[in-house]
Formats: C-alpha cells, sequence, structure tokens
C-alpha cells in the first residue's frame, strides 16, 4: 500500500543514544516513509544535527538553543550567544528551521533556600526571553520557522511572539510548538498567530491532550518523535525514532475517527506547509 510521506517535526538524533546504529534508525524511517528534522539543543548539537543531515538523504536540521540550556550566569546581551556562528550555521542548505528555541520554566530554583534563589530564577528567566529574541530575530532574517519548545511559560510566550507578530508584518515563516502542553484557549492563541502545535508519542498512553486532539483543525496539528524520549505504545520500553511517528499518526486518526490515510495525508501537507526548504 502507498504512503504518504510523513515529516517527523522533532527528532534529536545526535543524541549519543544512536550514536551506534543511527544507520539502522534512518533506514527504518526511510523504509516506512518518514523524513526527519533533527534539532540542535545548543551550538554543538546544532552542528551536529547539521552534520546528520548533510550525511543523510531525508534528514534535515534545526539550530537553536534549548531555554533549559540557558544560566542566569549568562550576560543578556549580544554576547550571551555567538550569534555569527549560528546565523553562519543556519544558512546551511540543509538547516530548515530555527529551533528548539523558546523558554522553559518548569525547573527554575523554587525560592525554597531564600532571596538569592528568587533572584537567580528572575535572571535565568530574564536570560531566556533575550536569548529566545535573538532566535526569533534570526527566524525573521533567514526565513527560517521555528521550532518552540514551551513548560510552564505559554501565556508570556504567547505575548512574546504576538509583539514580534506586530513587528513583522508580512512575514510568513511562522512555525511549531512542539509536545504541546497547554491548553485549548493557548492552542487557539497560538493558531491565530499562525502556529501550528505538534504532539508525541505520549498521546498514544492514553487520555493526554485527547480534547485537543479532537478540537483542533486538522490543518494545524503536526506529529512528531521527540526521539530518544516520548516513544508510543506499543513500543513505550524502548528509545523513540522517526519511524514511530506513523503510530502518532494513526493515533490522532483513531481520536477523529477518520481514515489513518486521509490524517497521514494532511499531516504530510502541514508539514510541507511549514518547512518549505523541504522538497515534495
Ligand atoms: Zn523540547
Ligand atoms: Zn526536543
Amino acid at each position: 500500500m502507498e504512503t504518504h510521506r510523513l515529516i517527523d517535526t522533532h527528532a534529536h538524533l545526535d543524541d549519543p543514544i544512536f550514536d551506534r546504529d543511527l544507520e539502522t534508525v534512518v533506514d527504518h524511517a526511510r523504509h516506512e516513509n518518514v523524513s526527519v528534522v533533527t534539532l540542535g539543543c545548543d551550538y554543538v548539537s546544532s552542528t551536529l544535527a547539521v552534520g546528520i543531515a548533510e550525511r543523510h538523504e531525508g534528514v534535515y536540521a534545526a539550530v537553536g538553543l534549548h531555554p533549559s540550556k540557558v544560566t542566569g550566569d549568562q550576560i543578556a546581551d549580544d554576547k550571551l550567544i555567538d550569534f555569527g556562528a549560528y546565523r553562519h550555521l543556519a544558512s546551511r542548505p540543509k538547516a530548515v528551521a530555527i529551533g528548539e528555541t523558546g523558554l522553559d520554566y518548569h525547573d527554575l530554583p523554587t525560592g525554597r533556600r531564600g532571596g538569592a534563589e528568587i533572584e537567580l530564577a528572575e535572571r535565568i528567566k530574564r536570560n531566556q526571553v533575550r536569548t529566545f529574541g535573538l532566535f526569533l530575530q534570526l527566524s525573521r532574517e533567514l526565513r527560517l520557522p521555528l521550532l518552540l519548545h514551551c513548560r510552564d511559560a505559554h501565556d508570556e510566550m504567547l505575548k512574546l511572539l504576538a509583539d514580534w507578530d506586530q513587528a513583522t508584518k508580512g512575514f510568513d515563516s511562522r512555525g511549531v510548538v512542539h509536545c504541546f502542553s497547554g491548553t485549548w484557549k493557548q492552542a487557539r492563541k497560538y493558531f491565530s498567530l499562525g502556529f501550528m502545535i505538534s504532539v508525541t508519542g505520549i498521546i498514544t498512553h492514553g487520555g493526554y491532550q485527547s480534547e485537543l486532539l479532537k478540537k483542533a483543525p486538522l490543518s494545524n496539528l503536526l506529529a512528531e518523535s521527540d526521539c530518544p524520549f516520548q516513544t508510543p505504545t506499543p513500543w513505550s520500553q524502548r528509545r523513540s525514532e522517526p519511524a514511530f511517528v506513523r503510530q502518532v499518526a494513526a493515533n490522532i486518526a483513531s481520536l477523529r475517527r477518520l481514515p489513518v490515510a486521509e490524517v497521514e495525508k494532511q499531516l504530510s501537507t502541514n508539514a510541507h506547509r511549514i518547512f518549505r526548504r523541504i522538497g515534495p
């Protein structure tokens, strides 16, 4: 049976867990007719991601800095990251997006140990916002879509994106909020700003985000492996891999009571709309 080519919109193929058998993992994805976008979490990992993409057909890269890698010590200005190096990396032909980038307030110091900790948490937040701003700028400059990571900070992120939207009228690169964990109301705001949301294998574990997946327009949804994490059932004991996004698509189809082929076709169309540098 012919299948629609799916794009795993969020993978971490540079994770050392794939060092031993990356070729097998990529072959498996190819066999399942799945292309892959592998994301960098910092500059080194972004360089690895671009290298992996350049060595493998059907694999593409995104370059970014994960918000949880932003510390409180960094100076919140352009010296925060070597922006020139990122720009250079993101300009390589197989770099198709900016990410991951965003905000993650989940593991910030709690302040239980006093004022110094509260101050540190505030400093980390400020630095995350500043760093995110730099990547928004890079996305606009290179016209590359954003692959956003957001935990416990959706309202703040929506505000930053809305301001950015005001300043970038006519700009249409937009992007994806990955492993979406927000509410239906927040999802609708992302849609109105032109962003899609993507879901991982977690949805196959039952209950999780099922309401949202029933309500969201199918044209705003994407599937991702987030490998090596978030493995779908029935492989939950194993590391995740890009080929498993077929299972995520099948799960969306069953939640919405639609034929799998129809859902896969739409997910494929959506991904190509976001990743314009990936050919048909
Ligand atoms: Zn993430
Ligand atoms: Zn990730």
